[in-house]
């Protein structure tokens, strides 16, 4: 199982980082030991000072294929669950100043928290809305009409270099509202007004 995640992928969070806004799906990996499931807890890393949350739409990936074709591509999904995508921004900026690879940053331990998922929306064309509340603020507001890359054009792009398989998982990219979390806080996630996800920080 591979985990994917889209980074700048909606134009106003590239904008909040002072990043350019990309010209083709920037991609990076998480391994599977960097999964935290069923609601748990997330305990705050001793190797940074600025963990960020990142809450993202999650595609569920439902048959293997490679250079899938633009008019399948939508056949590679039918489950979407909610994620945060945890990111050490302290030792990120460091990674990115130095040209670094990003992993130790992204990838670690828990860094990406999945709910359960639910059956792809039929209207799911005409934007899913999400949102992410800590402790009880909403944060970040999101709606994927306003993704960069859709979610059919990141299932072309990443099978042009990845063999896509079934359960593997893409995190789609986090909307603006981006910021940390510390010891205590409690993050919940709503896909529309559901919420799917709910995350204490210990
Ligand atoms: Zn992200």
């Amino acid at each position: 199982m591979k985990i994917f995640c889209i980074g700048r992928n909606y134009a106003e969070h590239a904008k909040e980082l002072n990043n350019a806004v990309p010209t083709s799906p920037i991609v990076f990996m998480k391994p599977p030991t960097a999964l935290l499931l069923d609601n748990q807890p997330f305990f705050y890393p001793e190797f940074s000072k600025d963990i960020h949350y990142e809450l993202e739409i999650v595609l569920k990936i439902c048959k293997n294929g490679k250079h899938v074709q633009p008019e399948f591509a939508s056949t590679y999904y039918d489950k979407i669950a909610l994620g945060i995508d945890f990111t050490a921004r302290d030792v990120q900026e460091k990674c990115k100043e130095k040209g670094h690879p990003w992993e130790i940053a992204k990838a670690f331990d828990q860094s990406a928290v999945l709910s359960s998922t639910v059956d792809l929306p039929q209207n799911y064309q005409e934007g899913i809305s999400f949102h992410l509340l800590k402790n009880g603020i909403k944060v970040q507001d999101g709606n994927t009409k306003d993704l960069i890359f859709s979610f059919n054009q990141l299932i072309c792009h990443i099978s042009k270099y990845f063999t896509l398989q079934q359960g593997d998982l893409i995190y789609t990219g986090t909307p603006s509202g981006v910021g940390p979390v510390q010891k205590g806080d409690k993050l919940e996630g709503f896909l529309g007004e559901k919420q799917l996800l709910s995350c204490e920080v210990k």
